[in-house]
């Protein structure tokens, strides 16, 4: 079903926030440190505090000029603003859905372009986020991978986004939560990915708890056991898409190279350090994977693990040839679980008027 598209705009804002930039030798500010920024400012002659007084302007007072940061001497502020760029990318294009949802579609100083998605619910304001400009892992039902993939964000990249979705905020809103579920694999961009977490959950960043902060994954089995060693609780959720081997290996090309059963123990092995409830992501294509045989095997799968299922109907992609699943189909697989006691989730389609479902925007500009 398709939402009403009753007030979604679309604004190209290309030349109002100017991509003069491309050749700007500046320095990406979001990329530093905080430990880098304090250096770079104990270099100017001035005490490490000033670091802190930085990223309040940018992160939590939502800022972009250094011009504006009006407890800076005046001096430093002409040096930060000879030295570097507090943004880099432009927005694209900017669309409303009727239901509260906003996406965005950012261009990189490269003229790569990708999808970030602002949601409202209740009092949740949740951001996806994207870590690589395309995707290599293949998943034949998805639209960001259609081209492979392009190249990793930079940690700075990443955390413009953020910082781009946090400004479409009211006043009276606060950001809650961060889903890494945009496009891209970010288990095959970690390293840069946590270094922009880790500003996301800092108190002097955006101060989003961990445990509000998600990372989506195909299934990358050293990376997992990687992200467990941070120590940090990140939520952990993995596509699972395919309760047994062939499927899997069929709408989830790596998993030929990784296997169904080695994603698992690795999911088992991140809960095991610690204790966060695992989340398993599974599209319902349907005629593909939502019988009730599937969601039988499904529900043997993940019986007597702590998880929590959440089942997502198809977002049709155009040129795909996958079709959501029918509203009977669907009643009937989560029966199936609700019965064999599967902690299990239908997730709405939000902005589905305007192809929230990642890569789609991307892919239809590009038409
Ligand atoms: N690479 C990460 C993040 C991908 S996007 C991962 O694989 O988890 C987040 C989720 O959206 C994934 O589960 C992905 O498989 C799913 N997805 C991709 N295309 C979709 C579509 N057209 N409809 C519904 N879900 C989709």
């Amino acid at each position: 079903m398709k939402l009403p598209v009753v007030d979604s705009t679309t604004v190209d804002s290309t030349a109002e926030n100017g991509l003069s930039g491309e050749s700007d030798a500046r320095q990406h500010l979001l990329d530093l440190s905080t430990e880098e920024l304090k250096a770079w400012i104990a270099d100017h002659g001035l005490p490490a505090f000033r670091a802190g007084q930085i990223l309040n302007w940018v992160f939590q007072r939502r800022i972009t000029d250094f011009h504006e940061m009006s407890d800076l001497p005046k001096k430093l502020r002409d040096e930060l603003d000879a030295a570097f760029r507090i943004f880099v990318t432009a927005e694209q294009e900017v669309v409303e859905s009727s239901d509260g949802t906003d996406k965005l579609l950012v261009r990189l100083p490269d003229g790569g372009e990708v999808e970030c998605v602002l949601l409202r619910d209740g009092n949740r304001r949740s951001i996806c986020v994207s870590s690589q400009v395309g995707c290599a892992m293949g998943c034949v039902f998805c639209a960001s991978g259609l081209d492979g993939v392009e190249r990793n964000l930079t940690k700075g990249e990443i955390l413009e986004q953020m910082l781009r979705l946090q400004a479409r905020l009211e006043e009276d809103e606060r950001l809650s939560h961060i889903v890494m579920m945009g496009m891209g694999e970010p288990l095959a961009n970690l390293d840069r990915v946590l270094a922009a977490l880790s500003v996301a959950k800092d108190q002097h960043g955006l101060g989003i708890s961990p445990r509000r902060i998600t990372i989506s994954t195909v299934g990358l089995p050293k990376a997992i056991d990687r992200l467990a060693e941070t120590g940090v609780p990140y939520n952990l959720a993995v596509s699972l898409h395919a309760p047994n081997e062939e499927l899997r290996s069929e709408l989830v090309p790596v998993n030929k190279q990784v296997g169904m059963q080695s994603v698992l123990d690795a999911a088992d092995r991140y809960f095991a350090s610690n204790g966060r409830r695992l989340t398993f992501e599974y599209v319902l294509l349907g005629g593909v994977n939502d019988s009730v045989e599937h969601a039988r095997e499904l529900q043997q799968l993940l019986r007597h693990r702590n998880v929590l299922l959440n089942v997502i109907p198809y977002n049709p992609v155009e040129g795909l040839p996958y079709q959501t699943p029918s509203s009977r189909s669907i009643a009937r697989f989560r029966e199936v679980l609700e019965a064999g006691g599967v902690n299990v989730k239908f997730r709405q389609r939000k902005g589905s008027d305007i192809d929230a479902a990642c890569g789609q925007l991307r892919r239809n500009r590009s038409k």
